[in-house]
């Protein structure tokens, strides 16, 4: 837990991360943690989280995301290993438009059965290589590595 954290009394994900909400946890040590969701959309539905209080991951730093995407993969091999799925979605949204309901980071991971009543609608629209490359390059620009 770093200085600069902030556990929000009113952050369900708080309240878990500080045991004043009961969970079922996967997993947990000092700066993460992986539990069920109690809104399961499939069953073995589990969020992987920090514990400190992050809104979106764009609050956080890049080592950071790193580990809790190494531990989201990990809890993926795990459902794997212990539910035997068709396949898994590992899900990380930020902001209300992208379909963040808690505001405080966490991945889904997904356990997914062919012919499940889970959908994503998926727009494609066909772009040409211009118009492609000039959204490359001002992301690129963008970028701060
Ligand atoms: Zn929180």
């Amino acid at each position: 837990m770093t200085a600069d954290s902030i556990q929000l009394p009113h952050c369900p994900f708080c309240r878990i991360a500080n045991h004043v909400e009961p969970a079922a946890i996967v997993y947990e040590d000092e700066g993460l943690m992986a539990f069920m969701d109690k809104n399961p959309v499939a069953e073995g539905h589990v969020l992987v989280a920090p514990k400190a209080h992050y809104e979106t991951i764009l609050d956080m730093g890049a080592e950071e995301v790193g580990r809790l995407f190494a531990l989201a993969a990990q809890v993926a091999k795990a459902v794997w290993r212990a539910l035997r799925p068709d396949g898994i979605n590992l899900l990380q949204n930020n902001g209300p438009a992208a379909w963040q309901a808690i505001p405080h980071v966490h991945v889904h991971v997904i356990p997914r059965r062919y012919g499940d009543a889970i959908s994503v609608r998926w727009p494609a629209r066909h772009k040409d290589l211009a118009e492609l490359k000039a959204l490359a390059d001002r992301i690129r620009e963008a970028l701060e590595l």
